[in-house]
């Protein structure tokens, strides 16, 4: 494992560092964001394993931006150099920015924060990059649920550059501004979305591809055709099985049962299709399989 930057390093300052928890799709790709930067990130994880490859793909990301030329091969160096990895909490004192980015379940999302509450420096900022669950009911865990934000990217991260931000009902107006300012130095365009299920961008996605499922389960057209017509009908840079594929299948159908739960509206009822992929363990680009085939089982873009 990477050792501690030590506290010495004339680039360490308070404030500097981050800790990511989850190193997934996107704690990876906050983690390689927040680093270009000039943060200094903990990318954590469950085992090492899962936390090295979270490393490894945060490299890859930005390999992908070196290859295109927006990111300077010794930016990416400096970056990488400032990403270490951690399993489980207890470096987290060190980072005035703690960023949640494990699955999108609600009853994990609220252990983790309580788990960290003590643990954190009071002063830290406490973010959870959840694409869909009310952040007042991530902080009721919290013995003070006035810190926690919602701070939500999109993916790829280095390549998209929005961020939604999302204060729960108690969050306080100084968390909500330290939350801005980060989102900002990452170069990222913010918008206010109100706390409720899914948002704005969420809530408009996941309707997209459940309809696009259902028309899929119907038979109204191949797969190929629907994302076709999504591409060149609407002029979308990509379709919604492709999509979907790289957003994660379960976090799809997870997000689609957080709006079901938040509105019990019809709209939101979930595909079978999707639920039973989940099921088969067909999840897109980081299982290899969804409903395209990734040969490189694992890969991230
Ligand atoms: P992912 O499955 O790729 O990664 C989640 C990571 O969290 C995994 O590596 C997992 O091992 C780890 N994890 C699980 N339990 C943990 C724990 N207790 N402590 C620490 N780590 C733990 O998921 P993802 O796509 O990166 O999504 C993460 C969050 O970001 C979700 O809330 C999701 O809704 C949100 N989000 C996802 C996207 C997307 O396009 N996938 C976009 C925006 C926001």
């Amino acid at each position: 494992m990477t050792e501690e930057r030590s506290v010495d390093d004339p680039r360490r300052s308070v404030g500097e560092r981050i800790f990511v928890i989850g190193a997934g799709l996107m704690g990876s790709g906050i983690a390689a964001q927040a680093a270009l930067a000039g943060y200094f990130v903990t990318l954590e994880d469950v085992n090492e394993e899962l936390a090295n490859r979270g490393r490894a793909n945060a490299l890859r990301a930005l390999d992908h931006q070196v290859r295109k030329g927006a990111v300077e091969a010794s930016a990416r160096d400096r970056a990488m150099e400032a990403i270490d990895v951690a399993i489980g909490f207890r470096r987290v004192a060190a980072a005035q920015i703690v960023l949640e980015a494990a699955p999108e379940n609600l009853a994990l999302k609220q252990g983790i924060f309580r788990e960290i509450e003590p643990l954190a420096s009071p002063t830290a900022l406490l973010a959870s990059n959840t694409s869909s669950l009310p952040i007042t009911s991530i902080a009721q865990s919290l013995a003070d649920p006035g810190r926690l934000v919602g701070v939500h990217f999109f993916n790829p991260v280095l390549q998209m550059p929005l961020v939604e931000l999302i204060p729960g009902r108690r969050t306080r107006p100084e968390v909500e501004a330290t939350a801005r300012a980060f989102a900002v130095r990452l170069g990222k365009t913010v918008v206010h979305a109100k706390d409720t299920p899914g948002f704005v961008t969420t809530r408009a996605l996941a309707v997209l591809v459940n309809e696009a499922a259902w028309m899929l389960y119907e038979g109204v057209a191949t797969r190929e055709d629907i994302d076709v017509a999504y591409r060149l009908g609407f002029h979308h840079p990509m379709g919604p099985f492709e999509l979907v594929d790289l957003v994660g299948i379960d976090t799809a159908v997870a997000i689609l049962d957080v709006l079901w739960d938040g509105f019990r509206d019809p709209k939101y009822r979930v595909c079978p299709l999707l639920r039973q992929m989940v099921h088969a363990g067909q999840l897109g680009r980081k299982s290899g399989e969804g409903f395209y085939s990734y040969p490189a089982a694992g890969s991230r873009p």
